[in-house]
């Protein structure tokens, strides 16, 4: 049975898309629709404020209070009880507002004769759109089912609001989404990027707010809720055992969700109350969105993540609308999403000129194949996917973790400065591309680059690299949704030997654990994944995955050299017993009658403290290491790489870290075994001179890292950086930075 206030609520909105209907101005059609809400609220005033910016609200229209103050009322975001509605995301109630705490009195409004006050936020999908206000003269509070009728009206604004409904002339009410924006992220990869939004997931389009008949929407969402039921329950079903405890823990909430009752209760009031099934869900989305947004506890501020999943899937149910919105992607797209998996981001490859994340983490595995890409990537861009539209200009700063999402042209200026003074750079560079990075005083450094794809190879040539010094080949395990078969791994380890024209290509073996998870691996729940359960301890337990990977190695080289690298050796046993396997696969091929590499170099990663004091006998064995400086400037300092709290905190010129870098490389040189350097470092310059200095022969880095590397080395003289790091070791100095640094900047302007 139908109750008053539903069919009241139904009259209201059934006028409100009359007054939709009509062919007006935006300003004509907001000052009818506040008479329309005031009359059937029975309020004298109805007040409608939207926002400017991000931080200023703007009486738009009203009726009741003086026309003169509308577009000149503004109020800052908190600001006074409008404000306050607008922060909390939430309705405020008061019998008599101005003795409230928080109250502003804005004398322009003549607000003053009104003593109630009702306002609800005006917001669709998480986005701040404004707040609806009605207040009346006499002292009182607005019950439970004024309230309601009040927010559904505000969804019905929002939603026109979204559409455009409002935009007009002289009505000084912009289209929403066509402020420039900053966000301010966190870097994921170095870079800077213009472009177009390209959004991964689209936003969902409602077009029809308001509904008449409320039976049909009822059947139209139960039919889309049982749909919904059944994707979960396949999506849980389908992860069966292999998904982790986490992807679980999301889709047993998802699952929670559809389930509820309580949900499709209050959508289906909604409904009653005039709303389309759409308008439904959206309203229910923020409302919730609202409720968790200020729980303490952060675990039920995530589950606020499924939830707006959840909704989003049930909108495209409803609409339609899947991922293909008919949209084309721009010629220059920057991907902008919540989150994006390994397997999808290597789908767009390197068609991607920057990627905008709101969530993910500097080492997520979508940050570790932009890194690969050489994709610049800015992660916790709060909001960013509510703010962008397909085709929005943007641009990206990878550097400083900022992305400017519609810039001013002063921006865009300034960002093609900074673009024109990079790529001029960049020429100066491919001048130096045939040259060797010799010093001043002679000596050579190996510069090499570090892979992961197939598409990296082609950077071999454009950078001038000497080859391949770390060859990450976790990077197709990642992307692939089950585990690779031999074939395939050997057919692509081949094509990338063959890529490399005969330089040498050094392959470690699959390095995963911490925070590179197989999602099609079981995994046991550890306290500390770094310190957990991960590359060569995983390789050695689980011996067939190893195995398959050293076959598909020695396969891949046949008459030709290869170079094996293990990953996180950290005592000598695990060396010798990688090794032995080594040594078994090519026993068996011999066995089997296969052709065989022409020469197998076996070689370890000194990600570890512990290796600095390993036996001798492990720098006699090793036919060549490389120091994974990431892994082990982590470890040398307890300062966990992925914390951005104190990943920055220690210097890698830190004499102390310089010192065990020195006897790790004059430790090879006792045993003539060569030693070279792989982590992200070697490709900072002042880094990499400093490596230089202590004896480092062999840098690995990221191929766009290898000439402004070469172009400071060819300009130096190691033997005096070399006396700049020892005067400062002796002088108790912490970190050779700044003495290396005045050094540079002296010797440069002097040669
Ligand atoms: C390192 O730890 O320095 C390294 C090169 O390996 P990854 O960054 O892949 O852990
Ligand atoms: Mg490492």
């Amino acid at each position: 049975m139908q109750n008053a206030s539903d069919s009241e609520s139904r009259k209201l909105l059934r006028r409100l898309r009359a007054a939709l209907a009509e062919e007006s101005e935006g300003q004509e059609r907001l000052d009818h629709i506040t008479t329309i809400i005031a009359s059937s609220m029975r309020t004298e005033v109805c007040s409608i404020y939207l926002f400017r910016d991000t931080e200023t609200l703007e009486l738009c229209a009203t009726e009741g209070l003086k026309p003169e103050a509308v577009h000149q009322t503004r109020l800052r975001l908190g600001e006074g009880l409008v404000g306050k509605v607008a922060r909390l995301g939430k309705y405020v109630n008061a019998a008599d507002a101005p003795s409230m705490r928080g109250f502003r009195y804005m004398p322009e409004t003549g607000e003053e004769a009104y003593s109630s006050f009702l306002g609800v936020p005006v917001q669709r999908l998480g986005e701040k759109l404004g707040v609806l206000v009605v207040q009346s003269r006499d002292a009182r509070h607005y019950t439970d089912d004024e309230i309601y009728a009040l927010e559904v009206v505000a969804m019905v604004l929002a939603e026109m609001t979204e559409l455009g409904a409002f935009v007009g002339e002289g009505a000084a009410l912009s289209a929403r989404h066509q402020h420039p924006v900053l966000f301010r992220g966190t870097v994921g990869q170095e870079g800077t990027a213009e472009g177009h939004v390209w959004l991964h997931e689209p936003r969902v389009v409602v077009t029809n707010p308001i509904a008449e008949d409320p039976e049909t929407e009822k059947v139209r969402l139960t039919e889309a809720v049982d749909r919904l039921r059944v994707t979960v329950d396949d999506m849980l079903d389908g992860a069966g055992m292999t998904a982790d405890k986490d992807q679980r823990e999301v889709m047993e909430t998802y699952r929670m969700f559809a389930r509820s009752r309580g949900w499709l209760r209050r959508m289906c009031e909604d409904i009653d109350r005039g709303l389309s099934a759409e308008a439904a869900v959206e309203k229910e989305q923020s409302n919730a969105r609202t409720r968790l947004q200020s729980a303490p506890d952060a675990y039920i501020r995530e589950r606020m993540h499924d939830l707006d999943d959840i909704s989003r899937r049930l909108l495209r149910i409803l609409t339609g609308q899947g991922s293909e919105t008919g949209a084309e992607m721009p010629a220059d797209p920057i991907l902008v999403a919540r989150n994006i998996g390994p397997g999808d981001l290597l789908d767009y490859g390197r068609s991607l000129r920057g990627i905008v994340l709101e969530q993910g983490a500097v080492g997520s595995h979508a940050a570790i194949i932009a890194r690969a890409l050489a994709i610049p990537l800015v992660i916790h861009a709060e909001n960013v996917t509510t703010e962008a539209l397909n085709g929005d200009p943007i641009l990206v700063d990878g550097d400083q973790g900022a992305v400017h999402l519609r810039p001013e042209d002063n921006i865009v200026a300034a960002f093609r400065d900074k673009f024109a003074m990079q790529a001029k750079a960049q020429e100066r560079y491919k001048d130096l591309r045939g040259l060797p990075a010799e010093t001043l005083c002679g000596s050579r450094i190996a510069l090499t680059m570090n892979a992961g794809l197939m598409a990296d190879l082609p950077s071999l040539d454009g950078s001038g690299a000497e080859g391949v010094g770390l060859f990450r080949t976790e990077l197709q395990f990642l992307a692939n949704r089950s585990m690779p078969r031999r074939g395939d791994l050997a057919r692509l380890y081949g094509r990338v030997m063959d890529a490399a024209l005969g330089k040498p290509v050094v392959f470690r073996t699959l390095d995963i654990g911490s925070d590179k998870i197989l999602p099609y691996m079981k995994r046991p729940e550890e306290p500390n994944p770094a310190l957990g359960w991960r590359a060569i301890r995983v390789g050695l337990d689980r011996k067939g995955v190893m195995r398959m990977q050293l076959q598909a190695l020695i396969r891949a080289a046949v008459g030709r050299p290869l170079w094996i690298m293990f990953p996180f050796i950290v005592q000598i046993g695990e060396f010798r017993a990688a090794r032995a396997m080594v040594d078994d696969e090519v026993e068996r091929e011999r066995r089997l009658g296969h052709d065989l590499p022409a020469d197998i170099s076996v070689g370890a990663m000194i990600e570890t403290p512990s290796m600095a004091f390993c036996p001798r006998a492990f720098y006699e064995e090793a036919d060549f290491v490389s120091i994974g400086g990431n892994d082990l400037k982590m470890f040398f300092f307890a300062a966990d790489r992925e914390n951005e709290r104190v990943r920055r905190r220690y210097d890698t010129l830190d004499t102390s870290f310089l010192n065990i870098l020195e006897m790790i490389v004059s430790r090879c040189a006792e045993a003539g075994t060569p030693v070279s350097f792989c982590g992200e470092d070697a490709g900072r310059p002042l880094e990499a001179l400093g490596l230089a200095a202590i004896g480092l022969r062999s840098l690995s880095m990221r191929p766009a890292s290898i000439g402004p590397v070469k172009h400071l080395l060819r300009r130096v003289n190691l033997e005096e950086a070399r006396a700049v790091v020892e005067a400062a070791r002796a002088s108790g100095t912490q970190s050779v930075r700044e003495p290396l640094n005045e050094w540079l900047t002296e010797s440069l302007t002097r040669g």
